[in-house]
């Protein structure tokens, strides 16, 4: 008999987006003639940058000919690509990058994923609360997490609330804990820190020989200053962090899959017997062994990002859906909704109206106004009473949305 790893068995119900397509469903069922506007899933809907997509059809004749072909690409990233990674979103901000500290990859999904595996059974782990579920799910598999309880809580993970209350700004945990997934701009609730918040975390990390996960996959929407881009930003993070970033929100990636991971070569974790060991060349055995990198032509569309004609189309692309942000911002405001984030991130957070669970305004949305939202408890328990909206709709669909905040739902 096959034993199967029990610890996926372990991973509660359906997942979020499970659930939410099997309502849709049913209610489509019911109202075929339902024209349901889909601000749910986090997913870009505009086109590549025309940058990217000439680098590409480039690239492809690049691969039809002897002399330019290319086999499996280096398993790090091409050196194109990671000198571009560090002049322009590291060099440009006083921030000094190796080129063997960059890790580029097919998606800060499965690097944010598969980081755990560098470190011990036994570590503990803290996430913000609401969270991006991969970082919880993904150590449950490794059977990291103890126990899930009827609190929505697993009791191994230390649960860091952001709620309206600390305007969702993570307090630093009350005990010592060895891993720290933050992401900032947020997903879900669309919020960040500022410099002086992310130096207390980097601080904590460093008096508690901590490492912090910082997911940074959607620093292209910031529009405020002192937000920081990176965490390499404040001093002696390259000692405590890894930092993980993507090609998918920032210029519609997402069904292309290009993103990297920055781990410094000063960053350690420590062996049974205490032998410092260094993380960087840990994940580049990893990744020699379970990654056979990501395709030359995906990459130099990945590299055209950085032109001075890809700068401005990726620009164009994140202005479209900020303004669409801002529509969401007005429009739900007037209507006397609290609303969060959409400023520095392309999600809106909303308080449910009137003290509803998240799944009762997902059911109210859907069938009042046919508009499909992502409920705040599937990110974590201090999602309760919170939504999600996302900008990355047309414009079209997003003003037509607020207008049915606005006429059809009943408050
Ligand atoms: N990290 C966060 C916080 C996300 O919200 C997402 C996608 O929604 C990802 C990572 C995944 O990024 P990628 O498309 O690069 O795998």
């Amino acid at each position: 008999m096959v034993r199967v790893n029990e610890n996926h068995l372990k991973l509660p119900g359906n997942y979020l987006f499970a659930e939410i397509g099997k309502r849709v469903n049913a209610f489509k069922a019911e109202h075929p003639e339902a024209n349901i506007i889909r601000l749910g899933i986090g997913d870009v809907t505009r086109p590549l940058p025309q940058a990217c997509i000439e680098a590409m059809h480039k690239a492809v004749d690049d691969m039809a000919d002897v002399k330019t072909f290319k086999g499996y690409p280096e398993y790090e990233g091409y050196d194109f690509l990671i000198n571009k990674i560090i002049e322009c979103d590291y060099k440009a901000r006083g921030v000094n990058i190796g080129t063997d500290e960059v890790f580029v990859s097919d998606g800060a999904k499965s690097d944010t994923a598969n980081i755990q595996e560098l470190f011990g059974q036994d570590c503990t782990i803290a996430v913000t609360d609401p969270v991006y579920p991969v970082y919880v799910d993904s150590n449950v598999m490794a059977g990291r997490t103890g126990e899930y309880g009827s609190d929505g809580k697993w009791s191994r993970i230390t649960y860091l609330p952001c709620t309206a209350e600390n305007k969702f700004v993570p307090e630093l945990p009350k005990e010592r804990v060895d891993l720290i997934y933050l992401c900032f701009p947020n997903n879900p609730t669309g919020m960040t820190l500022s410099k002086d918040e992310l130096k207390k975390w980097v601080e904590y990390a460093k008096k508690n020989n901590s490492i912090i996960l910082y997911d940074a996959a959607y620093e292209a929407y910031i529009s405020e200053e002192n937000v920081p881009h990176s965490i390499f930003e404040i001093e002696g993070a390259r000692e405590v962090a890894i930092e993980f970033k993507s090609f998918s929100k920032t210029a519609g990636f997402t069904g292309t899959r290009c993103a990297y991971t920055i781990i410094p070569k000063d960053l350690k974790a420590y062996s049974a017997s205490g032998e410092a060991i260094n993380l960087n060349r840990l994940w580049y055995r990893r990744q020699a062994t379970k990654f056979n990198g990501v395709s030359y032509i995906v990459q130099r569309g990945a590299e055209a990002v950085y032109s001075e004609e890809g700068r401005k189309q990726v620009r164009a692309l994140v202005d479209y859906y900020m303004a669409n942000a801002k529509i969401i911002r007005e429009g739900l405001k007037s209507v006397g909704i609290e609303v969060y984030g959409g400023v520095n991130a392309p999600y809106i957070w909303l308080r449910t109206p009137n003290g509803l669970d998240s799944w009762s305004f997902f059911d109210k949305l859907l069938n009042e106004a046919n508009i499909v939202g992502t409920p705040g408890v599937g990110f974590g328990p201090s999602g309760q009473g919170y939504f999600r909206l996302t900008a990355f709709g047309s414009k079209e669909n997003t003003e037509e949305a607020v207008n049915r905040f606005k006429t059809r739902l009943k408050i």
